[in-house]
């Protein structure tokens, strides 16, 4: 079986950017690409997001979703900016080529209030518009034959966090975002029980309220069951201490940039 033909059967997710808000050569800030067959999502969209998909010949009006986690720009710096190339570059395209379908835009509540303030500060030209539909919360909607369904996390108490939950073909992925100490474990375990593929931060080496540690994913995985989890949104300089912990556990792995995982 040829790669182009599992991705028809699969999901298949590209890790962007498995770093934190600071870019590094390997590891870029958040950015994750989800594709199954026509679709593409855009799973957080960090600094530097926008040319990781350039660079990797994705072309940016092939995306139709996108969702963000939480306003940390790490995670939704480069959302807007992403929106203002699709507009410039249908400008230079005749009508018949441009963009028609509005980009769907999904994350917390605040999303669009947020959006419009981006919009006042980098696009005041008060005539101009882009198709957006914004859908903000917990909620569960289908695009084509994926159930996605967004869910609460506990990051930072400054504004809402959402994961996100996609189900397809009888396999489950899950991203939790950033997530801390604060998130109720019984309750994350629910959510990410007998899952196939967790995508799960390591932004810290120290139980923080804001962040998670190695061991608590390892806790997580063998409670819930997880099949297999990839870590990310973690420190170059800690890379090779999460991997002396994780030692020779097949069910978790470090994930790197450019790294393509089917599900
Ligand atoms: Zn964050
Ligand atoms: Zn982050």
């Amino acid at each position: 079986m040829n790669l182009e033909h599992e991705i028809k059967q699969n999901l298949q997710l590209t890790i962007l950017g498995s770093g934190t808000l600071i870019p590094t050569v390997t590891r870029h800030p958040a950015g994750y690409l989800l594709e199954y067959e026509g679709e593409k999502i855009l799973i957080d969209c960090g600094h530097t997001t926008i040319a990781r998909l350039v660079d990797m010949g994705v072309d940016l009006h092939s995306i139709n979703t996108l969702f963000i986690s939480h306003f940390h720009t790490d995670h939704f710096a480069d959302a807007f900016p992403f929106m203002h190339a699709r507009w410039v570059d249908d400008l230079y395209k005749p009508e018949s080529e441009r963009q028609k379908k509005p980009l769907l835009v999904i994350g917390p509540k605040t999303l669009e209030e947020r959006w419009n303030k981006l919009k006042e500060v980098f696009w005041p030209e008060p005539k101009e518009n882009y198709g957006i539909k914004f859908l903000e919360g917990k909620q569960t909607i289908e695009i084509s034959d994926l159930k996605i369904e967004l869910f609460d996390v506990v990051h930072v108490p400054w504004f809402p966090s959402v994961g996100i939950k996609i189900t397809h073909n009888g396999k489950t992925f899950v991203y939790t975002g950033d997530i801390g100490s604060n998130h109720l474990l019984e309750d994350l375990k629910a959510k990410v029980a007998d899952v196939d593929v967790l995508l799960i931060e390591c932004g810290t080496m120290k139980p923080s309220p804001s962040h998670f540690t190695i061991e608590q994913v390892m806790e997580l995985v063998d409670t819930a069951k997880v099949k297999k989890a990839y870590v990310t949104h973690l420190r170059v300089e800690n890379e090779s201490l999460i991997q002396e912990k994780i030692g020779s556990r097949k069910d978790i792995v470090i994930a790197q940039d450019n790294m393509k995982i089917l599900i």
